[in-house]
Order: C-alpha cells, then sequence, then structure tokens
C-alpha cells in the first residue's frame, strides 16, 4: 500500500481512518482506546498518547449520538 499524500510506500496505517501513510506524512495524535466509567460515577478514558494520525482525517473528541434507526 502507498502513501495517501505522495504515493511512495508506506509505513503504517492511521489508526482513526485507515488511511496509508509514509515516515514523512504520518502525525501522532492522541486517541481515546476505550472510556469507562468508575463505580463512583467518573468518567476515565485509556488514552494512547502518540497514536498514527494520518494528518487528513477529522477525529472528533466526542462520540457522536447516533438517531434512533425507526
Ligand atoms: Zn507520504
Ligand atoms: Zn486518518
Amino acid at each position: 500500500m502507498n502513501c495517501w499524500k505522495c504515493d511512495r510506500p508506506a509505513h503504517g496505517i492511521c489508526c482513526f481512518c485507515g488511511r496509508a501513510v509514509c515516515k514523512e506524512h504520518a502525525q501522532t495524535l492522541v486517541r481515546i482506546a476505550h472510556i469507562y466509567h468508575t463505580r463512583d460515577g467518573k468518567h476515565m478514558a485509556l488514552v494512547v498518547p502518540d497514536a498514527l494520525y494520518c494528518g487528513e482525517c477529522q477525529p472528533r473528541q466526542d462520540p457522536i449520538e447516533l438517531e434512533s434507526l425507526e
């Protein structure tokens, strides 16, 4: 697979959208791997501080509420 931006061989895959990028174009971004609630009602997030990011997609900080699919 080639880099999304320069069409040279890619070194990794964006963990947000799946685009392939080379080392030159790869960026890093904090990725929330998992969100959970503690017993006393706090929201906790497990984060990956330097997840591979393509620089193209726009990962949202907050989950989107889906309309009911009736
Ligand atoms: Zn590239
Ligand atoms: Zn991406």
